[in-house]
């Protein structure tokens, strides 16, 4: 079997093939998380989804995380903590509360903080919120490290530079990949290249790049109070386009999250940009965030910015992953368009696959993923 890309998606999948048995071969055109994966903030987040199929896959990729971390194939790596969907603008209330019942509807357990229990339970962090919802459930993770921990704890072979330029045929199957180095035999192939995918299919516009910049300050120390999970703006379900708002351009938005992490630091996130280019930054960009992220959290001013990077998303021209059966094939699945949810739904898909692959019962429904809803493109 082998596996074209070594972001999460990719690892996961490698990580669940070899456990049930599969001689796994993972190929990366550069090296483990060197795309999307290594470039994310890790949220693990059902909250920020739109309702549907994304919502639900996210319960379940919340859910398996909880698992793995307690089976101990990722204790350390994933963290639970709550999200905070907050308003601080009237107009806001009525999308908070739409949101809420959505995510009540998918199972979601929430709290709904009022004035009084936001000065409880964020204290002077956002004294301008003006309500917010508690989604419980959610948690971080960092898509690097989980990638590093598959592979350390899989019976599977990682190529570094080993970039794949096509499929290999003989008699009209595949046989294999073709790569900078010669020919790769496999029985089975799986392309999880995230925005590398795009060469494997036959139209160009099915996956698009949307960068998205990210801010990482110093760390709090005092100066800035503690809080237990990110905030994130209600602006940020417009952006993402989780729910309908005027206002948003969609080739250049801004949603804030302001992700207290682990090590005391702030991640302060992000902007969605039709854009390719996946090192730039800018000052436009990194101005308008932190001028967003002070006027809800203002103690953050107090802090020096150590860091600010970008990464490039691979969005599908419908918002949802492209996950199974490559059509015209037996042999070969593909997994990718995963946007900026592909942390938190890497190893349930890296575990769906597994299962598509051995011809298992799936344990969610990835129907609304199909391959075949881009049936014009899917020619490689
Ligand atoms: C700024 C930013 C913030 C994000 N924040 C979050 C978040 O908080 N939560 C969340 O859930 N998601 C987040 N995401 C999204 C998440 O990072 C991605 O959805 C996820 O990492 C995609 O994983 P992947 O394995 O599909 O692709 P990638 O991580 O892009 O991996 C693809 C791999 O394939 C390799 N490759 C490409 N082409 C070829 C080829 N021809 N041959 C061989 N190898 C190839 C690449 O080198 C790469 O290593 C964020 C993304 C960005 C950019």
């Amino acid at each position: 079997m082998i596996i074209v890309g070594a972001g999460i998606v990719g690892m996961s999948a490698a990580y669940f093939l070899s456990q049930a048995g599969w001689h796994v071969t993972v190929l990366d055109a550069e090296a483990p998380a060197a795309g999307a994966t290594g470039a994310a903030d890790g949220a693990v987040s059902v909250a920020s989804k739109k309702a549907g199929p994304l919502m639900t896959l996210a319960v379940a990729g919340a859910d398996l995380y909880r698992r793995l971390s307690k089976q101990g194939v990722l204790t350390d790596e994933f963290v639970s903590r709550p999200t905070f969907v907050v308003a601080t603008e009237k107009h806001e209330l009525p999308l908070l509360e739409r949101h809420a019942a959505q995510l009540r509807e998918a199972g979601v357990s929430l709290r709904d903080l009022g004035k009084q229990d936001l000065d409880q339970v964020l204290g002077a962090v956002a004294p301008g919120a003006m309500a917010a919802i508690e989604v419980q459930g959610d948690g971080h993770a960092i898509g690097y490290k989980v990638v590093e921990r598959f592979r350390r704890i899989g019976s599977f072979i990682v190529k570094r530079n080993s970039a794949v330029g096509g499929l290999w045929y003989r008699a009209g199957r595949v046989v294999g990949v073709e790569t900078q180095h010669g020919h790769e035999p496999a029985d089975a192939v799986l392309i999880a290249a995230g925005r590398g995918s795009a060469s494997f299919l036959g139209a160009k516009d099915v996956i698009r790049p949307r960068k998205g910049q990210l801010i990482i300050t110093e760390r709090g120390e005092g100066r800035m109070p503690l809080f237990p999970g990110p905030l994130m703006s209600c602006r940020y379900l417009l952006s993402k386009g989780i729910q309908p708002g005027a206002g948003e351009s969609r080739s250049r938005s801004f949603g804030l999250v302001i992700d207290p992490l682990q090590t005391g630091q702030f991640l302060i996130g992000g902007t969605r940009e039709d854009s390719a280019d996946g090192g730039s930054t800018d000052v436009e960009a990194v101005r308008k965030l932190l001028s967003e992220a002070v006027s809800l959290a203002p103690a953050l001013a107090s802090l020096r910015v150590l860091r600010v990077f970008a990464g490039i998303r691979a969005a599908t021209r419908d918002g949802l992953p492209i996950v199974g059966l490559l059509a015209a094939h037996d042999n070969v699945w593909i997994a990718t368009g995963f946007e900026g949810d592909g942390i938190c739904l890497g190893p349930l898909i890296g575990q769906v696959c597994q299962q598509l692959i051995c011809g298992e019962p799936l344990d969610v429904d990835i129907s609304a993923l199909s391959p075949k809803r881009f049936p014009e493109a899917i020619a490689a």
